[in-house]
């Protein structure tokens, strides 16, 4: 598939920050394109229990691999101390994501300390194979809502997806614990890969249909560099639509929001909505407002991209919120990234950072 793979832990490529002319005030900032930030990933391990053929194939994710060191990740306190900053940047949402992010340890604490920050929604995307467990505990730490993903339900095709053998039914337990646990409504992500999991989609939409959770589906990206991406491996979204809608009638909704990802479509007889995802078909940079940090505290503006800024460097080295702000501010204001608008096979090709560590 690839030849070497770069490991996380040694392929950490920094770009020098911008020049900025003295403190930048925290405040709104905008980019070249006029883009503010809105949209907070983190990823919190660069670590999964599972092998999803698309986004940590087994052959470059084996046992040889090597993930981030744990003097290497941000602690809890600096990502809470980033968060602070760019909340006061304009950031409402922060998403916490990997790896799988319930393989960090006590992450239920780092809830905790992000749930004080005021006016912040905050989610969390997971595989769902602790989730039954940890729903309760994620709840009562302040976490407010959660994505699942989940490519089939079919036993057999799920198994062969996460390429761990992991069970579906333990994937529903999950979902219907967070439901319980008042993490609803659920957002569950389908990846559609042609060719694997295409016939999964009518169960998927039949089987959540009238449940008030809200599958989303989503097109197979070029991602990485490692995830033997093609383009006629993406079905694109208009066909899962036109497919559903041929059973069950669809028509569209507005966003919820300025910038949304998804585009929502409502069942006409009113038993629930989906989304869809378009990033390879319909690109969306233009409205793209989400900034990404890495396990190890590196800044990423485009999921794409194959440089980040450390912040990490910039906080271990003593830097005052104020002069966080500010080098924020400034790689913000210089940001004219719109990789899903200009995708050629050729951009495909480039190394860029795997989605695992950069957060999806
Ligand atoms: N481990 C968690 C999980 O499984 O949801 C969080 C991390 S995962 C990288 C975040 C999301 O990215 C998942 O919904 C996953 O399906 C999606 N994803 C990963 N690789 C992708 C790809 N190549 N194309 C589209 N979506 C992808």
């Amino acid at each position: 598939m690839t030849d070497r793979v770069i490991a996380i832990a040694e392929g950490r490529h920094t770009k020098p920050l911008p020049e900025v002319g003295g403190l930048a005030a925290p405040g709104k900032v905008v980019d070249r394109l006029g883009r503010s930030i809105r949209d907070l990933r983190i990823s919190v391990t660069d670590r999964c229990n599972f092998r999803c053929i698309y986004c940590m194939p087994k052959e470059v994710f084996g046992p040889d691999y090597e993930f981030l060191a744990r003097s290497q990740l941000l602690s809890f306190e600096e990502i809470t101390r980033l968060a602070r900053v760019f909340r006061s940047h304009g950031v409402e949402k922060i998403r916490l994501t990997g790896g799988e992010p319930l393989l960090r340890k006590d992450l239920e604490r780092l809830i905790a300390m992000l749930a004080e920050i005021p006016g912040l929604d905050l989610t969390l995307t997971t595989n769902g194979s602790i989730l039954a467990k940890k729903a309760a505990a994620l709840r009562q730490a302040g976490l407010k809502r959660i994505t699942v993903s989940l490519d089939s339900l079919d036993d057999d095709v799920f198994r062969a997806m996460n390429d761990v053998d992991f069970p579906v039914a333990r994937v529903l337990e999950g979902i219907d614990a967070a439901q319980r646990a008042g993490l609803g409504p659920v957002k569950i992500n389908m990846v559609v890969k042609r060719g694997v999991n295409e016939t999964s989609i009518l169960p998927m939409a039949r089987y959540f249909r009238g449940s008030g959770h809200i599958v989303r589906f989503i097109e197979f990206m070029d991602v990485g560099a490692t995830n033997g991406w093609r383009m006629d491996a993406v079905m694109p979204s208009a066909e899962v639509v036109r497919m559903i809608a041929a059973e069950m009638p669809l028509e569209p909704l507005d966003p919820n929001y300025r910038g949304e990802v998804a585009e929502r479509w409502r069942y006409r007889d009113g038993s629930g909505e989906i989304g869809v995802i378009s990033s390879v078909t319909q690109a969306f940079c233009s409205e793209c407002t989400r900034v990404r940090l890495s396990t190890d505290g590196l800044l990423y503006t485009c999921l794409f991209a194959t440089q980040g800024y450390d912040l990490r460097a910039i906080m271990r080295g003593g830097a005052s919120d104020e002069a966080l702000a500010s080098a924020i501010g400034a790689l913000w204001s210089v940001r004219a990234d719109r990789y899903s608008e200009i995708r050629t096979a050729e951009t495909a090709a480039l190394r860029k950072v795997e989605m695992s560590y950069i957060g999806g």
